[in-house]
């Protein structure tokens, strides 16, 4: 039976494997793929983490792990596919096998939300992606569209107008959601043209996306927009699917738990973007980590364990 398990390796997760080892607990990360490494892998540059200004999102995601490797973390490639509450100790179920332990972390992230538009499904990995750092490199000297208005949006877009000849942002509302430092980075840019109010009703193409058709939200006009590839970037979702009616959640499926990361079954905490919370950031998921292995410190008091 493990102290520890901590289901994910994002930075929350990670950041938990590191003050859980320094705790002393015998502590365990389990993971989906290899090198999962959550959200800030596919980051082409972190500017805002403190002390590592315009580090590459891999390089640091990398760090991080090596970091929780060292502190003699064990890791395990494993589906999660549920968490049974036996008292003191708590049953992690995987595709091979049930886990024991003593305690449990939920790390798991979140996912990138889809637009929900015709063609989108059919598109995807044919000129529809969810992740610029990884696909815009493909769209090298063409026409791109990023869908969104939040700092993912405008990240996407600052990285693709680098390579490619024309970024079109199509956002839903006529202001930007994302940082001001981030939209001031992207307004001036010459090759990015905005698309305010407006909604992707379809994208198009035979095999590959060929064009999107925008409907403007203030007027009801419609306009068709040639480009080679659409980049979605409408948020995020937890990925929380797998405690649902295990653990208390708010309506869009985040996992209830303050700053103490205190989930609704003793004994398990949530860490990072699966958790409600107002700031989504690396720095908020590492703070987790170390505030959730305090509260299994403090749960150890009052078990038998
Ligand atoms: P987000 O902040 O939730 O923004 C999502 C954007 O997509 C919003 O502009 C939203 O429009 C739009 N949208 C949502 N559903 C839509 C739909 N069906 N059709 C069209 N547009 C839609 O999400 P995010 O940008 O992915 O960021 C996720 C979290 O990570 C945030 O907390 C963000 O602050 C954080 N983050 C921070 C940094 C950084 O600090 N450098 C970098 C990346 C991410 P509305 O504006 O109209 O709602």
């Amino acid at each position: 039976m493990y102290d520890l398990v901590i289901i994910g390796s994002g930075p929350a997760g990670l950041g938990a494997a590191v003050y859980g080892r320094r705790a002393g607990f015998k502590t365990l990360v389990l993971e989906q793929n290899p090198m999962s490494g959550g959200q800030v892998l596919n980051t082409y540059e972190v500017d805002n983490y403190l002390g590592l200004p315009g580090i590459n999102g891999f390089d640091m995601g990398m760090k991080f792990r090596e970091h929780a490797d060292k502190m003699g973390a064990e890791f395990r490639e494993a589906m999660v596919l549920g968490l049974e509450d036996q008292g003191d100790r708590k049953l992690i179920k995987t595709e091979k096998e049930d886990i024991e332990a003593a305690a449990v972390i939920i790390a798991t992230g979140a996912s990138h939300r889809k637009l929900g538009a015709p063609g989108e499904e059919e598109l995807s990995g044919m000129g529809v992606s969810y992740c610029a750092t990884c696909d815009g490199a493909f769209f090298r000297g063409m026409d791109v569209a990023v869908i969104g208005g939040g700092d993912v949006a405008v990240e996407d877009a600052v990285f693709l107008a680098r390579t490619s000849r024309k970024v079109y942002v199509v956002h839903r509302r006529d202001s930007l959601r994302a940082a001001k430092v981030l939209q001031d980075r992207l307004f001036e840019l010459p090759n990015v043209e905005m698309c305010w109010d407006s909604q992707v009703t379809e994208i198009k193409g035979d095999n590959q996306v060929e064009s999107l058709i925008l409907e403007n939200k203030k007027d009801g006009s419609k306009k068709e927009l040639s480009v080679q590839g659409v980049f979605v970037a409408v948020g995020i979702a937890p990925n929380s699917e797998v405690f649902r009616g295990v653990l208390d959640m708010d309506e869009a499926g985040y996992i209830r738990a303050g700053e103490d990361c205190k989930t609704s079954m003793p004994g398990v905490f949530a860490v990072g973007d699966v958790r409600t919370k107002k700031l989504r950031q690396i720095v908020t998921a590492v703070a987790d980590g170390a505030n959730a292995v305090t509260s299994v410190e403090e749960y150890f008091l009052h078990t038998s364990h």
